[in-house]
């Protein structure tokens, strides 16, 4: 059985009470037995909501990002070593807007997915098309290559620490969602790559979220389809109303 994740990406937003009232109100909400809730937070409120989310069972804390070297002079950036240190159990890899703003490469990545994972976090590792790809009918080939390049090299054992996240990055914070029948798509594409790079076990034991506008309107139908293990959730997952539909929509 694969698990069913709502996750949510804060990104840079919520200063320090707003962030902690959320935390709390999401980390003492009643979460249904099977369902994972994770909370991607701001690198600074990791320890502290970390503190807060470990007290309600099923709901986890998650970094946005990780530096891909161990330590040194990269000022300004967090190393796997240090979240492993404050115990957080999840992070981001390769969102859409760390691959665009910060110039993260698909090479990158997949070191920052190798050093997560030698630190023992578990990874959720996003991809997606633009809307330009989309157009030309490549969406596909092109998610594939992005999987393919970060992490088609990784164990068995590995693979039971990594979930997927499909974001087509024309439906990120626009508004504009992937019709469920897109979404099923794409993810029966995906699920179908990681037969062919891992075989079929890895392939039906992994989870792979959408990502892109989900809200409580539509998550239902998207979290219906059968290859959607749930969703990654930027604006509704800081409005606490909005995201505890969406934990109760699978
Ligand atoms: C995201 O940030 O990953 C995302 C999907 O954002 P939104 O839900 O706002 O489109």
């Amino acid at each position: 059985m694969r698990k069913k994740i709502a996750a949510g990406n804060w990104k840079m937003n919520k200063t320090y009470d707003d962030a902690m009232g959320l935390a709390t109100t999401i980390g003492n909400a009643k979460v249904p037995e099977d369902v994972t809730v994770i909370l991607g937070v701001p690198y600074i409120y990791l320890k502290e909501i970390n503190e807060i989310t470990k007290e309600n069972r099923g709901v986890y804390v998650s970094a946005q990002n990780v530096h891909q070297e161990e330590s040194g002079a990269y000022t300004g950036e967090i190393s796997a070593p240090m979240l492993k240190s404050i115990g957080i159990p999840y992070v981001i890899i390769g969102h859409s807007e760390r691959r665009e703003y910060n110039c993260e490469t698909p090479e990158v990545l997949k070191k920052k997915v190798r050093i997560a994972l030698d630190n023992n976090l578990d990874v959720i590792f996003c991809c997606g098309e633009s809307l330009e790809v989309r157009k030309k009918n490549e969406h596909e080939i092109y998610v594939k290559n992005q999987i393919e390049k970060s992490i088609a090299g990784l164990s068995s054992e590995d693979m039971k620490k990594l979930t997927i996240a499909y974001e087509p990055i024309w439906a990120i914070g626009t508004g504009e969602t992937a019709t469920p029948a897109q979404a099923q798509a794409m993810h029966k594409a995906i699920r179908d790559y990681l037969k062919e790079l891992f075989g079929e076990k890895i392939a039906d034991e992994t989870a792979i979220l959408y990502g892109g506008s989900v809200k409580p309107s539509n998550a239902v139908e998207i979290f219906g389809q059968v290859d959607v293990d749930g969703g990654l959730v930027g604006g509704a997952s800081m409005d606490p109303d909005s995201f505890l539909k969406i934990i109760h929509s699978f």
